[in-house]
C-alpha cells in the first residue's frame, strides 16, 4: 500500500511513489549492439514537470482505505485519507483497464461512516455445529436454539465488546472481531435458561476453539461509508485542484 503520495494543486496530478521509481530502465544500443542503462527517477521527472507549481507531499492515513472492491481485484475504485500534516485530503485511486497503472486524484468530497454493523457467521456457525454434533452432545433444534440465540445477544453488543482480529480478502470493509472474555460469559450466563451446565462447560470450550481469526464463533463487523460532495456543506470557491476536475 502507499503511503507517500505528491501533488500538484496547479494541475490536480498525484503521484505516487513506488518502490520502482528510481530503478534503472534499459535502452537497446543499436551501435554498440547492446542494452545500456538509462537511469529513470520519476519522482524527479514529476517535479521537473511541475517545477514552478505548487508541490504539496500527502501521507496516507492509516486504515482510511474505503472500497467496495476485493484486495485483490485490478480493476477497481477506492477512496483514502491523505494529509499534508495540516488539511486531510480524499484520494481516489482506480483503475478502469487490466494494463493501465493506477490512477490518483483528490476528489472534493468527504468520507463520511455510519455506524458498523456486528453479526454473527450464522450460517458457516450452524454447519460446523452440526458437523461437530456429537462432541456438542446437542441435538439438532438445540443447535438451532444456540444459532438464534447468539445472533440475537451479538445484534446487541457494540464494538467496545469485541477484539478485531482479522480481516476479510473479499471486502475491505469487513473485519473479523472475537467477544472479549467478559461478554462471553456473559453470553454462557443467558444461556442457562437453555442449556444445562455440563452443556454450558462444552459450549464455553467450543466457542474458544473457534475464536481465531475468522473462524465461526467471531462476528463479522461491517463498516459503511458514503461520500459527500464538500460542495454540499461549502459554497466557497474550492481549492485550484478542485475546480480543474471535471
Ligand atoms: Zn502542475
Amino acid at each position: 500500500m502507499e503511503n507517500r503520495i505528491l501533488g500538484c494543486l496547479d494541475c490536480n496530478k498525484l503521484f505516487c511513489q513506488t518502490n520502482y521509481d528510481s530503478y534503472p530502465a534499459y535502452e537497446f544500443d543499436a551501435e554498440s549492439k547492446s542494452f545500456k542503462e538509462k537511469e529513470m527517477d520519476d519522482e524527479k521527472s514529476f517535479r521537473k514537470d511541475h517545477e514552478s507549481h505548487r508541490i504539496i507531499e500527502l501521507h496516507e492515513i492509516k486504515d482510511s482505505l474505503c472500497s467496495h472492491y476485493p484486495y485483490w481485484e485490478p480493476i477497481r475504485e477506492d477512496y483514502m485519507l491523505f494529509t499534508d500534516g495540516k488539511k486531510n485530503y480524499t484520494v481516489r485511486r482506480w483503475r478502469k483497464d487490466i494494463n493501465e497503472p493506477l490512477k490518483y486524484e483528490i476528489v472534493n468530497c468527504m468520507i463520511e461512516f455510519s455506524k458498523p454493523t456486528l453479526q454473527a457467521q450464522s450460517e458457516d456457525l450452524r454447519r460446523q455445529m452440526l458437523a461437530d454434533i456429537k462432541r456438542l452432545k446437542l441435538d439438532r433444534n438445540k443447535i438451532e436454539e444456540f444459532v438464534e440465540h447468539y445472533e440475537d445477544f451479538i445484534s446487541n453488543i457494540s464494538l467496545n465488546d469485541v477484539f478485531e482480529c482479522g480481516f476479510s480478502s473479499n471486502d475491505p470493509m469487513v473485519t473479523y472481531a472475537s467477544l472479549k472474555d467478559e461478554i462471553m460469559e456473559s453470553f454462557l450466563q443467558t444461556c442457562s435458561s437453555y442449556f444445562s451446565d455440563d452443556r454450558i462447560d462444552i459450549l464455553r470450550k467450543y466457542i474458544r476453539e473457534n475464536s481465531e481469526y475468522d473462524d465461526v464463533m467471531n462476528i463479522i463487523i461491517k463498516r459503511h461509508f458514503q461520500l459527500i460532495d464538500n460542495n454540499t456543506f461549502n459554497n466557497q470557491s474550492s481549492s485550484p485542484i478542485m475546480n480543474s476536475m471535471n
